[in-house]
């Protein structure tokens, strides 16, 4: 089991684990305060969640003393805000509405979320921004308590927020601030065309992102390694420490840096089996 002697959240991803309550024992057994889950089957419309799920949820973490304050539920796959098929954005919608109420009930205090994509690639990236800021605010105006929390993306297949401008916009134009945050995944930036691999490098990512947003908006991080090359807009995550074209320099930058004190960081790495010698080797730093 690792050390924990920094002040920092580092968690993972259950990826597989669809049972509420089984994220709660599995986080125990890891050791980690911090983490992160579908609400549900990530590829399914309905979601069938009910009263005794979220009583045995509220069990478990009330059995072995973890806080809903680092854990970060991951929305569905389905959900595509930016859709220009409007069958599928009512769907997007609703799924989303219900996911923030299911977190609601779970006193959960973060929900984190794709923009989704520019499906039909027939609107223009500025009225897709304009699409989504209404959906959004009506979205919080319907629902209560829970951030939303946009990640930004790599890119690929017309996802929208691999441009840090645009996710700018976005929050910039929320009417409830204290609703809306910023996910970082270290693998979709640099895929998107933010290099990282140096701690000058860094420092410029993230003195941007304070400048064009603010850092007080950065809620969550998601610490990956990338497969594939600087700007491939490929979302493809690797192994902090095997097959990273990402290099070393984010992590201890995150790692060393007190603006990430408590507040979730997550890794969403592919090897479930090497979750414990990575979250070692983050805390060695
Ligand atoms: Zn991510």
């Amino acid at each position: 089991m690792f050390l924990k002697i920094k002040n920092k959240q580092i968690g993972v991803h259950f990826k597989n684990r669809f049972t509420l309550f089984n994220n709660i024992k599995y986080a125990f057994k890891l050791n980690i305060n911090t983490f992160s889950f579908f609400l549900g089957n990530p590829l399914s419309w309905n979601k069938k969640i009910n009263n005794s799920d979220i009583y045995k949820f509220k069990y478990y973490l009330n059995k072995y003393n973890i806080k809903t304050d680092y854990i970060v539920p991951h929305s569905s796959y389905l959900i595509n805000l930016c859709s220009s098929n409007i069958f599928n954005l009512i769907k997007s919608i609703k799924l989303f509405i219900k996911e923030i109420n299911l977190c609601y009930e779970l006193d959960i205090k973060f929900i984190n979320f794709h923009l989704g994509s520019n499906d039909l690639r027939n609107i223009n990236i500025n009225k897709c921004i304009d699409n989504v800021i209404n959906i959004l605010n009506n979205i919080i105006n319907k629902t209560k308590k829970v951030i939303l929390v946009i990640e930004n993306s790599a890119g690929q297949d017309n996802a929208i927020g691999n441009n840090i401008i645009d996710i700018s916009k976005i929050i910039n134009n929320i009417d409830n601030k204290s609703r809306i945050g910023l996910c970082i995944d270290t693998c979709h930036a640099f895929a998107a065309g933010y290099d990282l691999r140096t701690l000058n490098k860094c420092d410029d990512f993230f003195l941007y992102i304070n400048k064009i947003i603010g850092l007080n908006f950065l809620k969550v991080i998601h610490l990956n390694g990338s497969i594939y090359k600087y700007f491939s807009k490929l979302d493809k995550h690797s192994m902090l420490l095997k097959n990273n074209f990402l290099g070393y320099a984010v992590y201890y930058w995150i790692m060393t840096n007190n603006l990430f004190n408590n507040k979730p960081i997550i890794l969403e790495t592919p090897n479930s089996l090497k979750w414990i010698e990575e979250l070692s080797w983050l805390y060695s730093i």
